[in-house]
Parts: structure tokens; sequence; C-alpha cells
């Protein structure tokens, strides 16, 4: 066993180690949740909500009490939850806020990743706001017409794994994007395309649905009747689920070059995107 490995057991062995059930009840009874991680994996993963992230360099001196860089929430007596991503530094953390005179401080045993795996909530909201910040002292878009340049509008699936400027080598300003589940078409879409033609001028459209699909093999009446028999209410939209990928695909365009609403129907291709290699495929 490593120097590290020894230290770390009976580090962990002598502090206040709780699972994320426990975590959860201390955080909703008041205790200052800390995240130490860097901001790399808070980017990645989200963090816990109402976590402060004081990142493991300046733990020591922004926890202190009596340390001028102290926050504002820092005081003895003030239970204190601290988790890393995989709970190992995390329990390094606790002691040396203990031996500062902290408790109670307690570490979240196998960190964020534990409170992921039990399923229990998360967000990104904060650090996707911290991104816009920074985002917007280098933005040069500010003059863009709201006509896209290209006079094109993308309809896709909302599957997080497609970037659909970085695929299509779409930047901003160029094309209309309208996303839902599957990238089916319904009235909704049609309303949208509405606007896109007829007040701002796209006249071609593009379909892309893809491999891997959350509504590929999801079958309608079955998914209602199981949410009408939660809720009590029957849903008046209609989920979208779909058998055959390509055949999904050629209904939608379908749908589209039937419109009475859309003014141009004569440049409509339909696609699938396979997540596995990043290549379009022509459908139709
Ligand atoms: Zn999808």
């Amino acid at each position: 066993m490593s120097s590290i490995d020894r230290t770390w057991s009976a580090t962990r062995a002598r502090i206040s180690s709780v699972d994320p059930l426990h975590a959860k009840k201390l955080i909703d009874d008041g205790a200052f949740l800390v995240d130490t991680r860097p901001a790399a994996q808070r980017s990645a993963f989200g963090t816990i909500p109402g976590a402060v992230a004081i990142e493991r360099t300046v733990l020591e001196w922004r926890l202190d009490p009596s340390s001028p860089d102290r926050h504002p929430r820092a005081q003895f007596g003030e239970p204190i939850v601290v988790f890393c991503q995989e709970g190992y530094s995390s329990v390094l953390a606790v002691d040396s806020l203990v031996q500062l005179g902290l408790r109670p401080v307690h570490d979240l045993a196998g960190g964020f990743d534990a409170w992921m795996a039990a399923g229990l909530p998360v967000t990104s909201a904060d650090d996707l706001v911290a991104h816009n910040v920074e985002y917007a002292s280098r933005f040069e878009q500010g003059t863009l017409s709201r006509r896209p340049t290209r006079r094109l509008a993308v309809i896709a699936c909302m599957d997080s794994r497609m970037d659909l400027f970085a695929m299509l080598g779409l930047r901003e300003g160029e094309a209309h994007i309208i996303r839902n589940a599957g990238g089916i078409v319904t009235e909704h879409e049609i309303r949208s395309l509405a606007v896109s033609q007829r007040l701002l001028g796209t006249e071609e459209i593009i379909l892309i649905h893809h491999t891997d699909c959350g509504a590929h093999g999801l079958d309608d009446a079955t998914w209602v009747d199981a949410i009408a028999a939660e809720v009590g209410v029957r849903p008046e939209w209609a989920p979208g689920g779909f058998g055959d990928l390509d055949d999904d695909v050629r209904q939608s365009v379908d749908r589209l070059r039937a419109s009475p609403f859309l003014p141009h129907t004569d440049r409509i291709r339909g696609f699938v995107y396979d997540v596995t290699t990043g290549l379009l495929r022509e459908v139709i």
C-alpha cells in the first residue's frame, strides 16, 4: 500500500464521512455545502444545487472564519459538507478544516459521482450563466440580421450528441434551428416554419433524424396510457414515437411538402445522422 493510501485511509477513519442521502439531509437542514472541484469538472458534470464553489487550493483561506479572505458564510459552529468528484481529496480537505477548528465538517463519501449515482438532484444553471459572462466578454456578433443569411431552416431531434453548428459548418445568423424530441413535424414545427419562411425569408429546409434516438421504438399508445394512468390526465400531444427511422424521415418530409402554410417546399431534404460516425446519410 502506498503512503498516500495509508494516510488517506487513516484520515478517513477519523473524520465524518456521510453517504449521499445523509448528506442531502444535512444540506436540507442548512449545512454549508462546498464544492472543491476545479472549474473543468464543474463544467463537465454540473454541481449539487446550493453548492458554493471553493476550489481546493484556496479552501482553508476561504473557510477559516478568522481569515481576511473568508467566505461570508464561514463561521465556527456552522455545519459544513465538503465534496469533490470521487471522494478522495475531500477526505484530506475535511481533515484540514477540522484542524482549523471548524466542526462539524462532513465529507460526502464517494463525492459528486456517488451523489449522481444515487439519483439525487444536480444543476448546471450557475455554471452556464458564468460561462455566458465569459462568452459575452468576447462577443462580436451584435450586428447580425434576424433574417438567416443562408435562407435555411434546419429541423432536428433535440439529441444532445448532435452539435448542429459544428456538424453542418453553420455559424450564428445563418439558419433557423428548430429542435424537438425526434425531430418530427407537427403543427408546432409548421408554425415555426411559417414564421421562418413568411416573416424571415427562409426558403430551404433540412430535416435531420438520427440513429439511437430516444423516440425510436417508442409506442405512442402504450406510453400515453401509462402517463394518463399515472397523472389522471391524457396528454393532448402525440409522443412521436416511430418504428422505422428512414420511414419517419420520409413521413416528416412529406408532411412539410403537403403543408399549405409553407410557401417554399421545393428544397426540402431529409437525412439520418449516425451518432457513432458523425456522418449524415441522405434519405430523401
Ligand atoms: Zn433523437
